[in-house]
């Protein structure tokens, strides 16, 4: 063995060690934290007023509003499966409840 020889071997275990130490920080950083969640969209809200938003679909007594029809099943909403709020694309800076409603509603695709 040379001193070439050596000299790669030293530098090849510094590089594998400070890989795996990389591994071993990831490992205990654990999942990405989750984004924060958006502050409830309030019936006071202009935009939630004018399109006659509630949290209650049951509460409903709109003209346009169809029987069954809640943001969870709306187009516009974003919110995951079984959470009882979640963002709709209609009220970009507040999350809306799943059992709500408003006029906007459109059929999920
Ligand atoms: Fe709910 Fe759809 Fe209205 Fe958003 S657009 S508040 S998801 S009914």
């Amino acid at each position: 063995m040379n001193a070439q020889d050596s000299s790669r071997r030293r530098f090849l275990g510094q590089a594998i060690t400070a890989a795996l130490a990389g591994l071993a920080l990831d490992a205990f950083a654990g999942p990405a934290a989750a984004p924060p969640a958006l502050p409830k969209l309030t019936q006071d809200n202009p935009q939630a007023k004018a399109l006659s938003y509630t949290e209650n679909a049951a509460t409903v007594k709109n003209p346009v509003y169809k029987p069954g029809s809640v943001c969870a099943n709306c187009n516009f909403y974003k919110g995951a499966k079984g959470q009882a709020y979640g963002p709709c694309q209609m009220f970009p800076q507040n999350s809306v409840a799943a059992k709500g409603w408003c006029a906007a509603w459109a059929k999920k695709a």
